[in-house]
């Protein structure tokens, strides 16, 4: 278990690198993240067992794995902490291989801490490789990512890999966003093993 830093810097609008937030921030927002994930410049790290000194923070943002926020939602539910503080934003990541944030998952965080849930899809080292814009209309892909279908499930070529499976399904719309962003968005984000489910022969009825 990594150490948790007791440091505490700045953090800067722009990060990670290249990576731009949905959402306006200014140097003295107060950024937490739990368990590991893209590395923004400056953010303060937590543990997902020590969210009593999360509550002393006060974060205005919190970044963190949708199991992990969720865990952090219900205990805020339960009146076991408070996190009043979260102002801006929750910023879920998704990294390669788990499954995208469901739509129960953003009603629940949403009712909780009442700010935008902000979906982020990082690569297996958490690079930034596509993210939601303010108007949650899919997941704008940063300039140098490459996917691929297979199957209907999204393969990913860019960051050293080659047809590295998601576990996702989707569908790329080169439509420029009302955002104002023209990069190409993914659509319809799904786990692939529920496309796979629907299409798959009944194997207990075969056995
Ligand atoms: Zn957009």
């Amino acid at each position: 278990m990594p150490k948790l830093s007791s440091r505490l810097r700045r953090v800067s609008p722009d990060a990670p690198k290249g990576f731009r937030l949905p959402f306006p921030v200014t140097s003295k927002v107060r950024f937490a993240q739990l368990g590991v994930g893209p590395r923004f410049e400056g953010i303060k790290p937590f543990r997902a067992e020590r969210l009593v000194e999360l509550e002393g923070f006060r974060p205005q943002v919190i970044v963190g794995q949708a199991t992990d926020l969720q865990l952090v939602a219900e205990q805020v539910e339960l009146g076991m902490l408070d996190l009043s503080s979260v102002d801006h934003a929750l910023i879920v990541v998704t990294h390669c291989g788990l499954e995208p944030v469901t739509d129960v998952a953003r009603v629940v965080l949403w009712q909780t801490f009442g700010v935008p849930v902000f979906e982020i899809f990082t690569s297996l080292d958490y690079t930034v490789l596509a993210s939601e814009c303010e108007l949650h209309e899919g997941w704008h892909l940063e300039a140098d990512v490459q996917l691929d279908f297979l199957q209907g499930e999204l393969l990913l070529n860019t960051h050293g890999n080659s047809g590295l499976r998601t576990g996702m399904t989707g569908r790329i719309d080169e439509e420029p966003c009302p955002c104002g962003r023209s990069t190409p968005r993914v659509m319809n984000v799904r786990p692939a093993t529920a496309a796979f489910e629907n299409s798959r022969p009944d194997l207990a009825a075969i056995a």
